[in-house]
């Protein structure tokens, strides 16, 4: 396992669509243990594949419950609004007021390529949200309401 580099806004990559996943390599057994990793050492709830510079259709998010990996992940249902703060591991230091969906459930693949599919709620509905968004290349200052804000001390932010 190793830490990758996470790209920052700027970087072309974070505005491309990403592709599905076909089938588990080792390669990309190994991509998704590394996203884990750099996910949990920059202090994010989630990570998403083109944030460290590969165009596949894989997130992972862990809110502090578990981890959970999607690959190949589509938005099935949704329901409410819940409006607050988020962050990026991509644009790190700065937050912005985002609504989204209070719930959602999603259909995707386990890292077996197994179809599951996962309910979040709250925190866990945002940053599904917010990963899947990145899998389209779009960053969340698309729906930023007002503008972005500098945090001070950006390890107590929950950053995505
Ligand atoms: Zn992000």
């Amino acid at each position: 396992m190793a830490i990758r580099k996470i790209r920052e806004m700027g970087d072309k990559i974070l505005t491309m669509s990403c592709k599905e996943v076909k089938e588990m390599t080792p390669r990309l057994k190994e991509l998704v243990e590394d996203m884990l990793e750099t996910m949990y050492d920059a202090y994010g709830v989630g990570l998403a594949a083109p944030q460290v510079g590969v165009l596949k259709r894989i997130v992972v998010v862990d809110v502090g419950e578990e981890p959970i990996v999607l690959i190949n992940p589509r938005i099935v249902d949704k329901s409410g609004e819940q409006t607050g703060d988020e962050g990026c591991l991509s644009i790190p230091g700065k937050v912005g007021v985002v609504t989204r969906p209070q719930y959602v459930k999603v259909a995707a693949l386990n890292k077996h390529m197994e179809p599951i599919e996962v309910e979040g709620r709250d925190l866990l509905a945002r940053a599904i949200c917010h990963e899947l968004d990145h899998l389209d290349g779009v960053l969340y200052v698309k729906h930023v309401e007002g503008t972005l804000r500098n945090v001070e001390s950006k390890e107590e932010e929950e950053e995505a």
